[in-house]
């Protein structure tokens, strides 16, 4: 082990893998693992298992797997080492200087992502925004919080902040702190003037910064304060503005408050989704805390993806009719598809979630959400109100029509989970007053769903590869990599040529790499192993499984004794036949005693 690996030890050492995957994702106790949905491909069933005793995950069904480092990474899409400095702020670890890249990824600041040089730029920042709010520079800004009726405490919380009345505010901060106005310009804080020189893209503006569920500042919205106009008396200035993309900031898979908002999430098993940042903070401020904002953006697929992690339920509020019809119609799409419940409500009284918030508090506001109207439902009304479909047969009957027409061209076009289409249509009935039957019937018709026969045949295949391979070349790596110290025994004897079957081999490669380039094998474990591939997700898969096989009944060493052994008479059979057939049958049989005499007396299996 490399000075970068002892580091990724010690983190992984620290931590518990339940304690962060369940971060994450909800996982419930089966046994002595413990259990979730993968978030690695569409599950619908908890695939995926956590192993608390071997510190490691996998999923049965899409083959992912691995060590807490592996987990993050995949999961957040981080580099390796920004899953250990992640990971080690967890762990309460203090990071050396140097900067392992166990993953060799591309960098271009001093050894570092473009995602790293930008978080680390927007946390600068953050603190300068902060900081200048607190100060007379930030007065005004101060004073609008207040006005709303923010706490200090939430301020803080949610690291509100200023930019000053400056065209060179931060340019002149950043350069005092170091900061390059590369750095600044990369993570769009600053703009280029046709000169070439450098101005503040935020200038007298409240800042909110928008933060990861990873805790990383990766972008800032901006409130101004009051209109500037031009001459002619039109607004110049937008009201809000954002960071422009960058490689650490999507807009439209980003949510205002995730950072705060995850674990509530995770625990009520809804998110709740107001429209702006001070709705946001209203709600935590009184104690709904399951609540995040969409950044000045429609629910997005991408939106849905990350949610489907944390929860089954979305709660969209609005303040206007307008306002959730317009929103109702374009999350249609997700609902249909992404097994997501939406369900919609709206704030009453005229008054936006934040200054509901305020005034009526939490319990209120809970009121709103546990009221919320799912999405079909809310749906058929809007229809059936255009409609005035309680009138007349008639009436309905075109309702009915236009609003199955919808409905299918949602569903249309869409990868439908066939239990899912059932259970649309089921509710759809029910809404209806009509049979289910006559529903699906409806709905085929307009081209919106599969016959149920399609559905019987959309269960995933879980076939392992393995089930080919022969048992004595898995024994003989399971066993190895349950107990590791078990090394020294079979150092001398186990080679590559041993092993034949396509997969198992190539695993063999990693496993005896792994073994002669560890300094003590008694630190070596699974979770260690598997951490250090850097290969497809089925060796990870192969690792585990096979490992799992060799703690499996008999004793871990009598399997690897007795799989060197088997590996090695096959060895030596193979290498028989090829001699024999040049031979005469009298001299085949002599040949044939003495190999068998040698294997009697057993316990050599090394090849001569
Ligand atoms: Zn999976």
């Amino acid at each position: 082990m490399g000075d970068s690996g002892e580091i990724f030890q010690r983190v992984r050492d620290a931590l518990d893998i339940v304690d962060v995957i369940s971060e994450h994702i909800p996982l419930s106790r089966a046994g002595k693992e413990f259990k979730g949905l993968c978030p690695f491909h569409p599950d619908r069933r908890p695939s995926m298992s956590v192993v608390p005793h071997k510190q490691i995950f996998y999923c049965f069904v899409c083959g992912s797997g691995g060590d807490v480092f592996k987990f993050v990474t995949n999961y957040h899409k981080m580099t390796h080492g920004e899953a250990l400095k992640f990971l080690a702020q967890k762990a309460g670890i203090a990071l050396p200087e140097f900067r392992p890249q166990r993953d060799g990824a591309r960098s271009d600041v001093d050894g570092r992502s473009a995602r790293e040089v930008i978080s680390e730029t927007n946390e600068r920042a953050c603190v300068f925004f902060e900081k200048t709010l607190q100060s007379p520079l930030g007065r005004t800004g101060l004073d609008y919080f207040h006005s709303r009726g923010l706490t200090d405490e939430m301020l803080a919380h949610f690291r509100l902040g200023m930019s000053p009345d400056s065209w060179t505010g931060l340019v002149n901060a950043a350069g005092r702190a170091n900061i390059t106005s590369e750095q600044l310009l990369q993570a769009g804080l600053t703009k280029a003037r046709s000169d070439g020189s450098h101005y503040d893209a935020f200038r007298n503006r409240v800042i909110f910064p928008i933060i990861d569920a990873t805790d990383r500042v990766i972008a800032f919205g901006g409130r101004v304060l009051e209109d500037r106009r031009d001459e002619a008396g039109n607004v110049v200035e937008a009201k809000y503005l954002n960071s422009p993309e960058t490689p650490l900031f999507n807009k439209s898979a980003s949510l205002y408050g995730v950072n705060h908002a995850k674990r509530s999430i995770i625990q009520t098993g809804t998110a709740v989704i107001v429209e702006g940042y001070m709705d946001v903070i209203a709600c935590h401020q009184v104690g709904v805390t399951n609540v995040v904002a969409t950044l000045g953006t429609a629910l997005t697929s991408d939106h849905a993806r990350a949610l489907k992690r944390f929860c089954q339920t979305v709660v969209l509020i609005f303040d206007s009719d307008d306002a959730g019809i317009r929103a109702a119609d374009r999350a249609m799409e997700i609902f249909v598809r992404d097994t997501l419940e939406v369900k919609i409500a709206r704030v009453a009284d005229g008054k936006d979630p934040c200054d509901f918030c305020l005034t009526h508090g939490g319990d209120a506001f809970r009121h709103i959400i546990d009221n919320a109207t799912d999405m079909m439902t809310f749906q058929w009304r809007r229809f059936a109100t255009q409609f005035q479909a309680t009138n007349s047969v008639t009436a309905k009957q075109a309702a009915v029509g236009k609003f199955l027409d919808f409905v299918a061209a949602a569903m249309n076009g869409q990868q439908m989970d066939p239990l899912r289409q059932g259970l649309l249509i089921t509710q759809i009935a029910m809404l209806l007053g009509f049979p289910a039957e006559e529903i699906r019937g409806l709905l085929r018709q307009r081209g919106s769903t599969s016959a149920p026969t399609n559905a019987a045949q959309a269960t995933p295949s879980a076939e392992p590869a393995i089930v080919q391979s022969l048992s004595e070349e898995r024994w003989v790596l399971g066993a190895l990599l349950t107990n590791p110290n078990l090394y020294r025994l079979v150092r001398e004897d186990l080679t590559l040529a041993l092993f034949t079957t396509p997969g198992v081999r190539e695993l063999a490669e990693h496993v005896i790499g792994y073994f002669e380039h560890a300094s003590d094998w008694s630190e070596c474990s699974l979770a260690d192993f598997v951490g250090s591939l850097d290969t497809y997700e089925g060796m990870v898969n192969l690792a585990i499984t096979i490992q799992r096989e060799a703690e499996q009944g008999a004793s871990v060493e009598e399997k690897l004794k007795g799989g060197m052994a088997r590996l090695h008479d096959r060895a030596k059979a193979v290498e028989l036949e090829e001699h024999m057939r040049e031979m005469t049958p009298e001299e085949q049989l002599g040949e044939w005693k003495v190999v068998r005499d040698k294997m009697k007396q057993g316990g050599n299996f090394r090849r001569t």
